[in-house]
């Protein structure tokens, strides 16, 4: 079976068709500036059977022109991959929040349509976009099977103790306030696949999870099933990232807010885009040029560079060292994402401190690429770098609806 994935966010569409039989990409591309200003739009199709890449700049003023502009691509003469659209089997959509509800991605009918609705405050960035994506796909391929992929659903196994927030309790029945949990499709993903580098059964298994890039969060993993996750209601919470402060005070809100004279919506926003490691540093959002500044000495941001990586550092391996705790010990560490792929400084430096709990890496492994079983000499626990692949994930998953 061919699997379409799609992934639309406000003003983008990123998609990916998957030969699901051999688990191999056919064609990947992405729409963007979609509805941003009159005429505006971009689409970048890359086919990988040897037909030439096509990129232009195009009028894209919905999520229906996006999804209609990809499969013509998809089938075109020139560019396209497969000679029609029946030969697609099913559609998977990334959806940030099922809520409560969806503890597995689901087959989209009209229920689930209004779910995905009524969930938008929990979702209210990112739920409207995904929506769109979905109805736009079913008017252009009627009859196609359509899933919903939450990022939620992985961490719908928390236990209470670890989703209740500690306020009236009212309010996580009246308004669903509690800790949902993010990134879910890649966390499950690479503690599947650390799972087979285990070569244990999953049910014996006890990772932590860290997806560390421009958006970072860990999770504790038990037997397979998510026990406790960095981000909550929002993808606010947890260790410091980009552009995110990650967990705070929440006192600190009304004490912005009254000395800027600020709004609590715009001291959220303060708090979304411009704090994390860019806060600190004053230099960027982007790791790879604080690291760069962080190196060189003559910079006048260096101390304040140096800074936005070690709170960091320090707060990812806090979250680590409690997870330890609450899995009673860890098989396996894994770093994922952008930065857990790719930055051997930033996989040092957080597990540096965990010594003392018998955990270690090894400095030469640390520095090679792609999946790697980095752990050092008489670590305790196994450490992996393993790159996330959320798109095959949500091809898995819904193909395994589709059949069943
Ligand atoms: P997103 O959350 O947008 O999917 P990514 O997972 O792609 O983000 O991660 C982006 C982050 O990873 C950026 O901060 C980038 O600087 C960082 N990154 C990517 N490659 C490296 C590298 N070689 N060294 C350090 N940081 C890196």
């Amino acid at each position: 079976m061919k699997v379409l994935v799609i992934n639309a966010g406000s003003s983008s569409v990123k998609y990916q068709l998957i030969d699901m039989t051999t688990e191999t990409l056919i064609a990947k591309g992405l729409c963007e500036k979609i509805g941003i200003a009159p005429g505006s739009g971009h689409m970048k199709h890359s086919p990988q059977n040897g037909k030439p890449a096509y990129e232009v700049e195009i009028a894209l003023p919905t999520h229906t022109d996006a999804i209609k502009a990809v499969l013509e691509k998809l089938v075109s003469p020139e560019f396209g991959v497969v000679s029609s659209l029946s030969d697609i089997g099913a559609v998977g959509h990334r959806v940030l929040n099922g809520g409560p509800k969806y503890a597995e991605s689901a087959l989209v009918d009209a229920s689930v349509i209004k779910d995905i609705e009524y969930f938008i405050p929990l979702g209210p960035l990112h739920n409207p976009h995904n929506l769109s994506g979905i109805r736009a796909c079913i008017g252009a391929m009627p009859g196609v099977p359509q899933v919903a992929t939450f990022d939620t659903s992985f961490h719908q196994t928390m236990p209470d103790y670890a989703y209740t927030y500690a306020i009236p309790y009212k309010y996580q029945e009246k308004y669903h306030i509690r800790r949902y949990g993010f990134h879910g499709t890649s966390h499950k993903y690479v503690s599947q696949e650390a799972v087979k580098l285990l070569g244990a059964k999953a049910e014996n298994t006890r990772i932590i999870t860290c997806h560390l890039g421009n958006g970072s969060s860990l999770a504790a993993i038990r037997g397979g099933k998510c026990i406790d996750t960095s981000m909550g209601l929002t993808p606010l919470e947890g260790v410091p990232m980009g552009t995110r402060s990650g967990s705070i005070d929440p006192a600190i809100v009304e004490y912005i807010a009254d000395s800027e004279k600020l709004t609590v919506a715009e001291t959220l926003h303060l708090l979304n885009h411009e704090s994390g490691v860019l806060g600190i540093s004053g230099v960027s959002s982007d790791f790879r040029e604080i690291e760069a500044v962080a190196e060189n000495g003559g910079e006048p941001l260096y101390a304040r560079a140096n800074l936005a990586l070690k709170v960091f550092y320090y707060n990812v391996m806090k979250y680590l060292a409690s997870y330890y705790g609450a899995l009673g010990g860890a098989d396996a560490i894994v770093f994922t994402a952008g930065l857990g792929e790719n930055s051997a400084e930033a996989r040092a430096e957080i597990t540096k401190p965990l010594a003392g709990l018998g955990i270690s890496l090894d400095p030469e492994k640390n520095k090679v690429r792609g999946t790697v079983d980095i752990t050092g000499n008489g670590s305790k626990v196994r450490i992996f770098t393993i790159p996330t692949n959320e798109e095959l994930m949500i091809a898995r998953d819904t193909k395994a609806i589709v059949e069943r």
